[in-house]
């Protein structure tokens, strides 16, 4: 007798359809958010001669010591915080969740939002809660209130900027919400570098603010690194959940010696900064576009007029280009797209393909 998944599985996790990383070898990739510099030639050799003496065969520093020191400095940690590091800072999330997720317990965002957020509630065993945002993209502060004194949740995420919007919501409403919540908040920081805004310091005022931050978007997407800071009492519980050695010994050591060249990364993130304004003009300027104000490394856009953006999504991908197509994913983001702020170069070959699949 075989036995199916439906079985054995639990049901919302059959239910769920797993997050999609489309095949990209051979396009100009736009669609994820990563830095498009690689990183200058001698801080690459530095790195391989790291890697080359590095102990493989051993465990890695189980708790970075080295590492943490690093980002306390780079990240401006306040002192008397304490930091727990993630693979990625979706790693970080899922220890949250999982932490909170007693039964009948609620962890809420608002939407559109970060996807994982949800995903990660489900597979938690928490239950979700997403407030809607303003048709501009603003948090419904209010919505937010009142849902909160409903559902009592025990967390709630929100991301600062936000993705898929790209703006950043009023410091004065989240502080209302941190105030008025019944438990933690948790304010990611994914697209910092890009925003000139933060929580990190508002960290001492707030007993029940958490902040999150990703190596990510920054320029080491692929080291996968998520940074978690916190009063010592909170990051403590959630230590307890963190896998032994989740950041492997080639994360710690690249990481502490990129940061140590912190500003590669902080004039890497300027000159993104400054495409995304070039690109922004551009894009408002074509015939067929509405688009979002945006504080992080991408930019939200509406396809007007007769076009669907699932067609453009689609003419995009024939001419090469990866984008997000949004539509589909959330009533305020009907026909919308995301592009990843890219080099000079590969911005103007989005920018060309947009123009030509908006006549088609
Ligand atoms: N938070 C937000 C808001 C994001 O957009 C992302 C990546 N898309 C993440 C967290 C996860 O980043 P990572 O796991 O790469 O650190």
């Amino acid at each position: 007798m075989s036995i199916s998944p439906d079985q054995v599985i639990r049901p919302e996790i059959l239910a769920l359809s797993g997050y999609h990383v489309p095949h990209a070898v051979g396009m100009v990739k736009l669609d994820a958010m990563e830095n498009p510099y690689p990183l200058p030639l001698e801080l690459r050799e530095e790195i391989a001669r790291l890697a080359a003496d590095a102990p493989l065969n051993r465990y890695p520093d189980a708790g970075a010591v080295a590492l943490k020191a690093t980002l306390r400095e780079a990240l401006s940690v306040p002192a008397g915080m304490d930091i727990m590091l993630g693979n990625g800072s979706d790693e970080i999330i899922q220890i949250i969740a999982l932490a909170c997720a007693k039964p009948g317990a609620v962890l809420m965002s608002v939407e559109p939002a970060f996807v994982m957020f949800r995903m990660i509630a489900t597979f938690a065993r928490i239950d979700y809660r997403g407030v809607p945002l303003n048709t501009d993209f603003s948090l419904d502060l209010d919505a937010v209130l009142e849902s909160m004194a409903r559902h009592q949740p025990a967390v709630i995420f929100i991301a600062y900027p936000n993705n898929p919007t790209g703006n950043l919501f009023d410091t004065g409403a989240i502080s209302r919400i941190i105030k008025a919540a019944p438990g933690l908040v948790v304010v990611d920081e994914a697209y910092h570098a890009f925003a000139g805004a933060s929580f990190m310091d508002k960290l001492t005022q707030y007993p029940n603010l958490l902040v999150m931050r990703t190596l990510s978007k920054l320029g080491l997407a692929g080291l996968r690194l998520g940074i978690l800071a916190g009063r010592p009492e909170w990051v403590a519980q959630l230590e307890k959940l963190r896998l032994p050695y989740n950041v492997g010994i080639a994360t710690q050591l690249i990481a502490e010696k990129v940061l140590q060249h912190s500003e590669v990364l902080l004039q890497q993130a300027a000159a993104i900064k400054r495409e995304r304004t070039a690109m922004g003009e551009r894009l408002a300027a074509l015939e067929g576009t509405e688009v979002f104000s945006s504080d992080a490394n991408f930019i939200l856009f509406r396809v007007t007029h007769q076009h669907e953006a699932g067609q453009v999504f689609q003419q995009l991908k024939k001419r090469g280009i990866l984008i997000k197509n949004l539509d589909g994913s959330h009533p305020l983001l009907r026909n919308c797209l995301r592009v990843t702020v890219g080099t000079p170069d590969e911005n103007n070959q989005f920018l060309m393909a947009l123009q030509a699949s908006l006549k088609t």
